[in-house]
């Protein structure tokens, strides 16, 4: 069974399955809940929760199905706002640094940086996701730069949108919708402050459709790293 399963990842919608044992964790629902449901072989037996990182729709699309139907679901406090839904017993606040305990998950969220598009700050968080079978999986999307630095980390999922080679052709507006994202070069730089002697799999989320190049960065990454390193894309399977 994979650890890691990917149903979406760009900005036209992302979510992900992350399998340990018999416990199965979602991570963003910004796809229909149909396709949700089928990644999940229409079943949720299992299915302790959703995490969810921000308010932009092609994380949290699927919102509102996702509280109705799932035990639990992790988010900042402005998805419930902007979906104006009260607080209740499913719905757990994800704050910077306050673990949560979801099934047999523990999950630590912390800041990301990224922006709306009139250049405005937008809560963002990433999360570091421990289980007693699977080990730990970090995840950060939506960022162009991370504060914190991490190690013993099993396996990271984390977002490289863009290369800065690629922005010279683009109009100052576009630049600026780029500049909320990780480019290549970012990401680069972050990695080389980690230690990843633990790390057995990098998978690079979020490519943007336009200016991503999957190959170049899946091969620059694994030779900056030595780590096995996958794209993610429709249907992707990590164990
Ligand atoms: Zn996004
Ligand atoms: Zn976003």
């Amino acid at each position: 069974m994979p650890l890691i399963k990917v149903l979406g990842s760009s900005s036209s919608g992302n979510c992900y399955i992350i399998q340990a044992g018999e416990e199965k964790l979602v991570l963003e629902c910004g796809i229909d809940y149909k396709s949700i449901l089928k990644g999940l072989n229409y079943s949720i037996k299992g299915v302790v929760g959703c995490l969810i990182s921000h308010q932009h729709m092609d994380h949290c699309k699927s919102f509102k199905k996702i509280l109705e139907s799932f035990p639990k679901v992790v988010v900042p406090l402005e998805i419930l706002e902007k979906f104006q839904c009260m607080s209740s017993g499913k719905s757990i606040i994800a704050e910077n640094q306050k673990l949560i305990n979801i099934g047999r998950f523990s999950v630590m969220p912390f800041d990301c940086q990224h922006t709306n598009a009139d250049g405005s700050e937008c809560k963002n968080l990433g999360y570091l996701i421990q289980h007693p079978i699977m080990g730990r999986i970090l995840f950060a999307t939506d960022t162009y730069y991370l504060k914190y630095k991490f190690k013993d980390v099993d396996h990271i999922l984390i977002e490289c949108n863009y290369s800065e080679d690629n922005l010279q052709a683009l109009e100052p507006h576009e630049q600026r919708l780029f500049k909320s994202h990780m480019s290549l070069e970012t990401l680069k730089e972050t990695l080389k402050t980690w230690d990843l002697s633990s790390t057995k799999t990098i998978t690079l989320i979020h490519l943007s459709k336009n200016n991503g190049e999957p190959e170049r960065f899946k091969r620059e990454i694994e030779s900056l790293t030595g780590i096995p390193t996958y794209i993610a894309v429709e249907e992707l399977e990590v164990s």
